[in-house]
């Protein structure tokens, strides 16, 4: 079966293919040649990640799932959540998003936030969707270097460590995303036509 995941981030793509059977073969977008933007305009997490896998079924007619990610603080009452991406303004730059993240924090004391991933998934006119959460607090500072996003400044629960300080393998066990792709997995495993 040829299974699209629709996102342009071959490592992404070539990470999930390590962990399927071969009986399941993903394609990105540009094996497809879609190059097209596929806008975020929806308010949830969950309503992204259908809005682009039902893009690709409708136009290209293939099985899909894509998934959004978004980082929830508590203490601001759940944002940046799906605006994540947006936080400091619409180029997605991480250094500004940390950094208007950490200004909003230097009063709070309650420094809890978790990543949260929803995956949705397009299969033979069914859709599912798959969720995974990674629960920790946001550091006062940057520390490490490995990772992209929000990563220097979020510590998982029961680390020491910030997600840029540790390895990409670590970070895959316990991750968000990790976690939605896992289940995912298992239940295309299952279902496999
Ligand atoms: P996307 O849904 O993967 O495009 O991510 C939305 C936003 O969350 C972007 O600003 C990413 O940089 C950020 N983000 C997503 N996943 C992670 C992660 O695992 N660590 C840090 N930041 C992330």
């Amino acid at each position: 079966m040829k299974l699209v995941f629709a996102t342009n981030n071959l490592n992404k793509l070539a990470e999930v293919q390590k962990m399927l059977p071969s009986s399941i073969q993903l394609l990105s977008l540009s094996d497809l040649n879609c190059f097209d933007e596929i806008e975020e305009t929806e308010t949830t997490l969950e309503g992204n990640a259908q809005l682009k896998a039902n893009y690709i079924t409708e136009k290209f007619g293939y099985n899909c799932f894509a998934d959004d990610t978004g980082l929830e603080v508590e203490s601001l009452n759940g944002n940046p959540g799906v605006y994540s991406a947006r936080y400091a303004g619409t180029e997605n730059n991480s250094e500004k998003n940390m950094q208007k993240l950490l200004s909003e924090l230097k009063d709070k004391s309650n420094r809890k936030a978790q990543f949260r991933t929803a995956i949705a998934l397009n299969l033979n006119n069914e859709q599912f969707l798959f969720e995974g959460i990674c629960k920790g607090e946001i550091l006062t500072k940057k520390q490490g270097e490995k990772g992209f996003g929000y990563d220097p400044v979020f510590k998982p629960n029961g680390f020491n460590n910030s997600f840029a300080e540790i390895t990409s393998e670590e970070k895959n066990s316990i991750s968000h995303r990790g976690n939605a792709i896992q289940q995912l997995i298992r239940f295309l495993i299952k279902n496999k036509t």
